[in-house]
């Protein structure tokens, strides 16, 4: 009898196929089971691979002959228990391979293989020697200043630097002498004293009560309208986590996570709050990580990406704004960060609290259908009055920068009365189409027109340049129109700078903003410029940047122009996603004593969208959208999934697709009633034909259940990995897209 092969290792790697890599372990360490969510440097092909070891086992095929792993590089597992389980059951949901998403859910420097990093704060102590005596400091001197202050006990740095201007120095002076040293201290010790925040009223109460009650993992969802005091609900959510030793994580959109939420949160909760967005290095991102995996985070606060974090200690997660459409990662691992922090909570057996004032139509119907708690917050807190909504008439007006009279009136009176006014508009730039006005040719961009449908630029520097929004592409604007030689080339329609250009000269006496993506690059910009306005009368003009995050409590008057063309939208979220915009908007006006009003310019004042979110509210429109994503078979009644593909050259996304479907039909059936349980819809060119160069398609696939659709997934993926089709173009899956695009 052959002795038994000894163990492998069966290694997660950051590549694109479906498998685990099995290696025999480094020299010198046999493989045992606890070795599995250790990362180790592997040799493959000719590169070295940093990975995850996801089994020890036997290896697949004993006959073959397999390489040596050529380092370990942690002593004790870095993914282990719940969070390597639910990463394990994403890469399933996503049917991604599962090497891609570990290496997703990893800190870009764990992820290349550097150590986990040091999370330790430091503090300052005298030695004994100092302690017991003066040693000659000279009396009053620096170093004998800092010498008394530290005689009261130890002082970690932050306190040191508020507690005495350059005590570096001295503390060195003091360090070379043998009387004071520096120590290491866990960074949870830093702890501000806590505020208290403003006594809770009854709904906010009852809804911390319900996630106080849960003793384990529910799903609840905090239903309560724009300034109804949701983050209070959920201070005093975390706070009780808090009091009970656990730790807290808090999701919120990327434009959400503001340094005004984080003061907030810090001044509020007595323990440090450790964030993670986009804005941090990858050095500061491994720390938030690595503090949280070794349970010093006690409080994170992040964006998409954070719902990764560790928790060993965890205790409750808040994700506010659940609706948001940032939470959905839009390429690599198609993850939605509200609804894996779903699976984590329910694996950690903690409340999960979804926070909204326009919750998705998923969540919703999970509410109404009791698989949530509906937690409503249906009153604004304090004194705050909702705003009053009018939709402005615009048809045969005469409209400037396509802001019409009455608008223009309604703004001068709201400045008059001392307060500010919100213009929003969703579209940046000067205007979105350069086009001449004696042969009709137009600026469109080269790298994503089709002959078919051409792509325009946008117009930006009142004229001069033009972009494009969907590639970053940039050419400066012809002086004549390249087809005629006309000097006629005029921009045509508006965007943001247009009615800036236009507000700045007809209110030359109050500061006119202009806040997008175009004059907000940097993350502090925006809290900069609302600073510089402070409560001043003034106009802000912007995109959805400023639907959001920011409590600007002498916002009288927003205006909402141009949202015509959402209205006659062919994506069935459309109209889901413009309510939740023209609500949000909305919701800017009149936080504080001043009552506020929304005006909504528009040229369809009957449409029934904008009819029924006035009289009806937010949930009347849900109520009949869902009413008809449940007849026409759309989500959340039955999940799609989209095969996207594209490529340099036009023809292979299609044949890839084509030849896909062909396998997917195969997996179709009929139900009891001889309905079909599988859809399959296109292959068709992607509602954008071409981006960036490449040409693009894609095949939807709906089925009447969840499982019926990752049952089908599972066995035809394969086979369509192993279609020729599928090597010449560039493909990836979406289970539940956000946008169909
Ligand atoms: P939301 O998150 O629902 O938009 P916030 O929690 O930001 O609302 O609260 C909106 C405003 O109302 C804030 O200025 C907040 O300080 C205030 N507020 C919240 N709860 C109360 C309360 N119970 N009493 C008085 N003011 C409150
Ligand atoms: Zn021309
Ligand atoms: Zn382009």
């Amino acid at each position: 009898m052959p002795a038994p092969s000894p163990s492998v290792l069966r290694v997660a790697l950051p590549v694109p196929l479906p498998r685990l890599f099995d290696y025999h372990p480094p020299p010198g360490s046999p493989a045992v089971p606890g070795d599995a969510g250790r990362r180790i440097r592997v040799p493959f092909g000719p590169r070295e691979l940093v990975g995850v070891v996801a089994e020890i086992g036997a290896p697949d095929d004993p006959a073959q002959p397999l390489r040596e792993a050529l380092e370990w590089l942690d002593d004790a597992p870095l993914l282990a228990g719940e969070l390597a389980a639910s990463l394990r059951w994403l890469a399933r949901y996503t049917h991604a391979p599962l090497g891609e998403v570990l290496a997703t859910a990893l800190p870009a420097s764990l992820r290349r293989g550097e150590a986990m990093p040091d999370t330790h704060a430091w503090a300052w102590r005298l030695t004994e020697a100092g302690a017991t005596s003066a040693a000659g400091l000279k009396a009053g001197g620096r170093p004998q200043r800092l010498a008394a202050l530290l005689a009261a006990g130890p002082r970690d740095e932050e306190a040191l630097e508020l507690a005495m201007e350059g005590w570096r120095a001295p503390a060195r002076t003091l360090a070379a002498r043998g009387l004071a040293e520096r120590f290491a201290i866990p960074a949870s010790q830093l702890a501000p004293a806590p505020q208290a925040g403003p006594p809770l009223h009854d709904e906010q109460r009852q809804a911390v009560e319900a996630v106080a009650a849960c003793t384990g993992f529910a799903a609840l969802l905090l239903d309560g309208v724009t300034g109804s005091g949701k983050t209070e609900v959920y201070l005093a959510a975390i706070a009780d986590c808090l009091a009970r030793g656990r730790q807290a994580l808090v999701l919120v959109p990327e434009i959400g996570l503001t340094p005004q939420t984080l003061a907030r949160f810090r001044a509020r909760l007595g323990v440090p709050v450790h964030a993670l967005h986009s804005g941090l290095g990858d050095g500061e991102r491994a720390r938030v990580w690595a503090a949280a995996a070794r349970g010093e985070a006690r409080v994170v606060v992040g964006t998409r990406s954070a719902v990764f974090v560790p928790l060993p200690d965890a205790g409750l997660v808040v994700v506010d704004e659940e609706h948001d459409g940032s939470y959905k990662q839009q390429d690599g691992i198609r993850y939605h960060a509200r609804d894996f922090a779903l699976v984590r909570g329910k694996a950690l057996d903690v409340p999960v609290l979804l926070g909204s004032a326009t919750p998705s139509l998923e969540s919703l119907q999970n509410a109404v259908s009791g698989r949530y708690a509906h937690l409503r917050l249906r009153h604004r807190a304090g004194v705050a009055k909702p705003p009053v909504v009018r939709v402005l008439d615009v048809r045969k007006r005469p409209l400037e920068a396509g802001l019409s009279p009455e608008l223009l009136a309604a703004i001068t009176s709201a400045l008059a009365a001392g307060g500010q006014v919100l213009v929003f508009k969703n579209r940046r730039g000067y205007a979105p189409v350069l086009l001449c006005h004696d042969c009709g040719w137009s600026a469109h961009c080269p790298r994503c027109s089709t002959p078919d449908r051409p792509h325009p630029m946008t117009v930006h520097a009142g004229g001069r340049r033009l972009q494009c929004h969907h590639c970053g592409h940039r050419a400066s604007a012809p002086p004549a129109c390249p087809d005629c030689a006309s000097l006629g080339l005029q921009p045509q329609g508006v965007g943001t700078e247009r009615i800036e250009e236009l507000l700045a000269a007809r209110l030359p006496d109050v500061p006119v903003l202009r806040i997008d993506r175009g004059s907000t690059r940097r993350r502090d910009a925006l809290e900069d410029l609302l600073g510089s306005l402070g409560n001043r009368p003034g106009v802000l003009i912007g995109t959805q940047m400023l639907a959001k995050g920011h409590d600007l409590p002498n916002l009288t008057l927003v205006c909402v122009v141009g949202i015509d063309e959402g209205l006659f939208s062919a994506d069935f979220r459309a109209g889901e996603k413009l309510a939740q915009l023209l609500i949000q908007v909305a919701g800017r006006a009149g936080r504080a004593d001043k009552p506020g009003l929304v005006l909504l310019q528009t040229h369809h004042p009957e449409h029934p969208l904008l009819l029924t979110l006035i009289n009806g509210g937010y949930h009347a429109f849900a109520a009949g959208e869902l009413a008809q994503r449940e007849a026409a078979g759309f989500p959340p009644f039955a999940p799609l999934a989209l095969l996207r593909a594209e490529s340099q050259q036009a023809d292979p996304p299609m044949a890839f697709l084509q030849a896909a479907r062909r396998v997917l039909a195969t997996y179709a059936t009929r139900d009891a009633a001889g309905m079909p349980t599988l859809l399959l819809d296109g292959p068709v060119v992607a509602p954008m034909p071409r981006r960036a160069g490449s040409y693009r398609a894609q095949l939807l696939i709906a089925t009447d259940q969840r499982p019926r659709l990752h049952g089908i997934l599972d066995t035809a993926l394969p086979e369509i990995h192993a279609l020729p089709e599928a090597r010449r173009a560039r493909w990836s899956l979406d289970v539940d897209p956000v946008d169909l695009y």
